[in-house]
């Protein structure tokens, strides 16, 4: 369906990233791919993109923090392929403390990399997007861009705003042939996620299901991660035809956590 077509997706050298990339590359989009790690296994990622799908892949490590490095980016991914049609808005870090103890620098690390990468990326791509008259943007947001937890004031505060970028960019495309939505996923079963899992069994002496649904019953109805993969079908979706005039929704993928 995407074969032609090219990718970029933010923070995409692991967890969901990866998973999205893979699921565009597995499409016949051709993919751009970012985010930080070991040079060595982003060259393996790359590579094995392109052999396992047929599909041309690169890599940028622009710092989504710095806008100069992103607009450089988009730049990069229009020369070497020609187009940049599907943009996801990926990448993302975490802090938790209570607001009073949130360090200044955590907040601003925060906003840039979870909340202005996504303003800085869509500025850059649409001009391209709409003399194309063809785009698909999706942001990653999360169930904290539709609802609050304690001590998250910073990626809450992101959240909801990507939330809130994607409707303004929805109504200012509407008639380019461009369409951009959001995905709010609950929690998602990442390296990180399952790092923290097998910690909490380690130190109570219980089962790592037993702690999955410790974790998991906190915030979700449904005792059961969404997977990565869900995430890339869901991004495939939103960038097929048969999505062409869904813009400026927010798709939950979170076992019902904010149904309640
Ligand atoms: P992850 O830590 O596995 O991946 C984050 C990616 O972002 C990595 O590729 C990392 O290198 C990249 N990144 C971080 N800072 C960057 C920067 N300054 N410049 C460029 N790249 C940078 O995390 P994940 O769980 O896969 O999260 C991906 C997205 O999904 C985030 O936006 C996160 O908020 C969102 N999300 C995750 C969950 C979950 O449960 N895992 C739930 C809801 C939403």
């Amino acid at each position: 369906m995407l074969k032609g077509k090219t990718a970029l997706v933010t923070g995409s050298t692991s967890g969901i990233g990866l998973a999205v990339a893979r699921a565009l590359a597995a499409d016949g989009a051709n993919i751009m791919l970012n985010g930080f790690g070991e040079a060595a296994a982003i060259e393996k990622e790359r590579a094995g993109l392109e052999k396992e799908f047929g599909i041309k892949a690169r890599y940028s490590p622009a710092d989504m923090s710095k806008p100069a490095e992103i607009a450089a980016m988009i730049h990069a991914t229009e020369k070497e392929f020609g187009t940049l049609d599907v943009l996801v808005n990926n990448a993302g870090i975490q802090h938790v403390a209570n607001i009073e103890d949130f360090p200044v620098e955590k907040w601003d690390a925060v906003i840039a990399i979870n909340l202005s990468s996504a303003f800085h990326t869509i500025r850059a791509a649409v001009p391209g997007m709409k003399a194309r008259k063809w785009g698909r943007i999706v942001n990653i947001a999360s169930a904290h861009g539709l609802v609050a937890s304690a001590q998250k004031v910073a990626y809450v505060s992101a959240k909801h705003g990507l939330v809130g970028m994607t409707k303004v960019v929805a109504l200012e495309t509407a008639n380019s042939g461009i369409t951009c939505n959001a995905i709010c996923p609950g929690w998602v079963l990442t390296a990180l996620v399952q790092a923290q899992i097998d910690a909490r069994a380690k130190a109570s002496g219980k089962t790592v299901r037993e702690e999955e649904i410790a974790l998991l019953s906190e915030k979700q109805p449904m005792h059961q991660f969404t997977r990565p993969e869900n995430i890339g079908a869901l991004a495939v979706f939103l960038a097929s035809d048969a999505a062409a005039s869904i813009t400026g929704s927010a798709y939950s993928i979170d076992g019902g956590w904010v149904a309640q």
